[in-house]
Order: C-alpha cells, then structure tokens, then sequence
C-alpha cells in the first residue's frame, strides 16, 4: 500500500500524555491528530455507556469502518490507549508513552478517575500492558517505548518523533 504520509499511533495508559504529545506533533508536522475518543462519541461507535467506568463501550468493527478510508490516505496521528485493533498495514509507527507509577496517580487523580478505574489503570501501566499489546501486534521495529515524566520529555519525544518523519518521508520519496 502506498502513502505519501505515514501513519502513527501514539498510545500508552491513560494520563501518559498521549493527546499533549498528539497535539504538539500535529502542530508542528500538520499530520492530523484522530483522537479516537471524539470519533467513538461524535459518530457513535460504540453500545452505551459503562458507569463504572464512566467511558463509552466502543464497537471496534463501526469504529474501524468509521475512520478507514481516511487513515488509509495517510498522514494521521491515532490518539488512543489501545493499538491490537488497527490493522498492521495501517500502521508505519507506534509510540508507547510511559511514565511512573507516582506520576500516573497524580495524573489520574487530578482527572478525578473513579477509583476502580484509577487502580486498573496502575496496574496495566506497571504490567507494560500496552508495551506488550504493541509489541504483539505490530513488528517490533516500529514499536518505540518514550518517557512522558516532563516536559523536556515531551519536547524530546516530538523532537524525535519529527526527525523519524523526515526520514521516511526521504525513503519513501517517489
Ligand atoms: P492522555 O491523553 O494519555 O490521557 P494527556 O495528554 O491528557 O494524557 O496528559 C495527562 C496530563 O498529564 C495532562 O495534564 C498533561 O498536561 C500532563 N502531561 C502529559 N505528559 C506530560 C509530560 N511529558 N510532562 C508534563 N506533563 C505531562
Ligand atoms: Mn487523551
């Protein structure tokens, strides 16, 4: 399949800094930021409401179908804590935000996370969870693990991020 831009997944546990690190790069970059969540509400992918949770259940097969075509030109920048469900080839690199465990409390706490979800959300960030789920799913040399402590971090992770574009955009120049 050919692209004339790549398409990236920036994912990791909730509160790692996925849509902060997403919205730098668009701005810099100008790939577009598909924040997952918004397409889940606006276009309704997704069989009610959990209230334990408090988020949307997604229907994965209508979320894919709703943002296939778009993805498939190229050039976006998926903001979602999951990545097993993208298909492979439409994926050119996948970023896994982490931070400490002290830092995600603090992060999760000031969101005002119910507390079932706050705990899950500890556990899976120290169990590597989405590291694995990436590493599962997709080849290992596109999968990129980065710091999201501060916001040196941050600029260093995107800084990085940009260098990696310019570079697949020079190989896959036609
Ligand atoms: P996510 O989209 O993964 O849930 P957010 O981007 O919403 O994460 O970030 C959660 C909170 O943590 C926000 O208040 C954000 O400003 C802060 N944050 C995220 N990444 C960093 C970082 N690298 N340095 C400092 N603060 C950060
Ligand atoms: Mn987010």
């Amino acid at each position: 399949m050919s692209r004339t831009l790549p398409n990236i997944i920036i994912t990791g546990t909730p509160g790692t800094g996925k849509t902060s690190h997403c919205e730098l790069l668009a701005e810099r970059t100008g790939l577009k930021h598909l924040s997952i969540n918004d397409v889940v509400k606006d276009r309704e992918c997704h069989e009610g409401w959990d209230d334990e949770y408090q988020s949307w259940i997604v229907d994965e097969d209508k979320l894919l179908d709703a943002i296939e075509d778009e993805v498939k030109q190229g050039g976006y920048i998926i903001d979602w804590h999951a990545c097993d469900l993208f298909p492979k080839s439409w994926i050119d690199l996948v970023v896994v935000l982490r931070v400490d465990t002290a830092t995600l409390y603090d992060r999760l706490t000031a969101r005002k996370y119910p507390e079932v979800k706050l705990q899950e959300n500890i556990d899976s960030e120290i169990m590597d969870v989405l590291l694995q789920e990436a590493k599962e799913s997709y080849d290992e040399e596109i999968v990129v693990e980065l710091q999201s402590v501060t916001a040196e971090e941050m600029e260093s992770n995107v800084e990085r991020i940009e260098q990696w574009l310019e570079q697949w955009k020079k190989n896959n120049a036609t």
